[in-house]
């Protein structure tokens, strides 16, 4: 914190989403495509916000978990692996989710502002009903906007 009460973590900053002018790549179900595509996600600067962002919208209701197709924050859905092994796969990405969230929640102090630097003021900040947890509105819109132009380009 310096003398004007702004944290490092406040600067401005913009992050480039990896999968940006990549709809094509991200809608594909191909194995080899869709592999490529998650590795993205792996080195992408928005990775855990993104994650998070997904994680919600997909428990949000059973119509999002079954409309979702291609790969969206590290994890391809709507491929051949049956229905079983996708809820599965989501009841352990959930469960260690949360698990990890807990933990920084134990030995992190709030933080300020989000991952881009938007503050977790009274007007952007959104209070997960289920979770109790706070999240950026401004990047959970950009989230929103990111997946549903994938879509509908597809
Ligand atoms: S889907 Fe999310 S994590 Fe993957 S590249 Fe796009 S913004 Fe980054
Ligand atoms: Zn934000």
């Amino acid at each position: 914190m310096n003398p004007h009460g702004i944290t490092h973590e406040a600067a401005p900053t913009v992050l480039k989403p990896l999968c940006a002018n990549r709809i094509a790549m991200f809608d594909s179900l191909d194995p080899n495509v869709s592999a490529f595509a998650r590795s993205l996600c792996d080195a992408c600067p928005l990775l855990t916000g993104c994650r998070e962002e997904r994680d919600d919208w997909l428990g949000a209701s059973t119509t999002n978990r079954a409309q979702v197709t291609g790969t969206w924050a590290g994890r391809t859905y709507g491929d051949a692996t049956s229905e079983e092994q996708k809820r599965d796969r989501r009841r352990r990405a959930a469960a260690k989710a949360s698990a990890t969230r807990a933990e920084k929640a134990a030995t992190e102090p709030p933080r300020t502002h989000c991952i881009e630097g938007h503050p977790f003021d009274e007007d952007n900040t959104y209070i997960n009903p289920t979770t109790g947890r706070r999240q950026c509105k401004t990047c959970r819109r950009k989230s929103s906007a990111r997946h549903r132009a994938r879509k509908s380009a597809a």
